[in-house]
């Protein structure tokens, strides 16, 4: 490696990594311009100088074997699977061609390594569904047993999802979510009827609530909230303005797919390896446009298990877990949540608003 090779910075990598990196610079690390995502006067990284980037890697790498012509070169592998180079990166693969050199350089792989074909070994580790299947899951679940399933490890779920639990801020920021209501005049709807349906009412299952269990699902932007209630022109849609009033946590499910792994733990780097499709097939399950076909009912018991599940979480363990967010199939990059205690929350002031015009894009 020559010296414009050798140094890259804290910045080049996604979060993990780049935690990894920013806890190797010490006072001797050299300031300047990194040659891979072009960040200015940083301080820079010397590539295989220090350990703990390339066994963080070599952690990662070790899951997989070489030696048949099936599978994906392994600079592929890290790009697609586990997101470890950032954005800010224009040639990732150049980027981690300098890693393995490095690697190389230190005995960790061999000759021909960035050229070789990788597959993940098999491992003591299994998927949270036993055959790896989420079809299987969500047509047994639809179709043949709800409330217990043999083959669901909940454990795992546990220990993959609990990584995405994060904070949401309490009211001092102001931060304000919304819902909405259709409703025939312009009056509207008073606050007291904005909260979730009572309790004498069956309330009608969503994506994350069974039906008959209130939760209540609030809109981040008040943009969105007509396109969740599915308003159409001329409608008129109450929208309720709710206040975070206390600090709350939720199972951020936007994220199923950029889980952050703990690279120094093997068994977790194992257990996200085997699961990542499944993760996959959950995100994508998660991120469906709500249907008004009879059936959607049924599609949401996958869905609907997990999430039971966590919230049941709170009742097995310290971890404080109030809902799930997602985002808005209806409003993407908009974000929703699902909170489980409907009661915990008050609608503040309620405004009624007209839709008029709707504005469709097609691919
Ligand atoms: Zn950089």
């Amino acid at each position: 490696m020559n010296d414009k090779t050798k140094f890259c910075c804290s910045n080049c990598f996604e979060k993990g990594l780049k935690d990894i990196v920013e806890s190797a610079y010490d006072a001797k690390s050299p300031l300047g311009n990194c040659p891979y995502c072009g960040s200015s006067n940083v301080r820079l990284y010397e590539l295989g100088k220090h350990d703990e980037l390339q066994n963080a890697l070599y952690n990662v790498i070790s899951l997989y074997e070489s030696g048949s012509k099936a599978g994906e070169p392994m600079s592929m592998i890290l790009q697609k699977d586990w997101n470890i180079v950032s954005e800010k990166v224009e040639t990732p693969s150049r980027l981690l061609l300098s890693l393995f050199a490095s690697l190389f350089e230190n005995g960790m792989v061999s000759k021909g390594f960035s050229t070789r074909k990788f597959r993940l070994r098999r491992s003591a580790e299994k998927p949270f569904v036993e055959n790896g299947s989420w079809s299987s899951f969500a047509e047994h679940i639809k179709y043949k047993n709800r409330f217990h399933i043999p083959f669901i490890h909940l454990n795992s779920i546990q220990e993959l999802l609990l990584g995405l639990v994060e904070d949401i801020p309490d009211a001092d920021s102001n931060d304000l979510f919304y819902r909405g209501r259709i409703t025939n005049s312009k009056t509207g709807f008073k606050k007291e009827e904005m909260g979730a349906p009572p309790k004498n009412l069956l309330a009608a299952a969503g994506r994350v609530n069974p039906s008959g269990i209130r939760e209540l699902y609030l809109c981040h932007d008040r943009e969105t909230v007509p396109y969740e209630v599915r308003a159409t022109v001329p409608d008129y849609v109450s929208v309720g303005t709710f206040r975070c009033e206390k600090k709350r946590r939720v199972l951020n499910l936007s994220k199923i797919d950029q889980i952050v792994p703990d690279f120094t733990n093997l068994h977790a780097l194992r257990l996200l390896a085997v699961n990542k499709p499944l993760l996959h097939d959950f995100a994508q399950e998660v991120a469906k446009p709500v249907s008004s076909n009879p059936n959607a009912e049924l599609d949401y018991l996958p869905t609907q298990y997990i999430a039971e599940f966590v919230k049941s979480l709170n009742d097995t363990q310290t971890q404080q877990i109030d809902g799930v967010c997602f985002e808005s199939t209806m409003y993407p990059s908009h974000m929703n949540y699902c909170f489980f205690d409907p009661d915990d929350w008050k609608c503040s002031e309620v405004e009624t608003i007209q839709v008029k015009e709707i504005r469709i894009r097609t691919n």
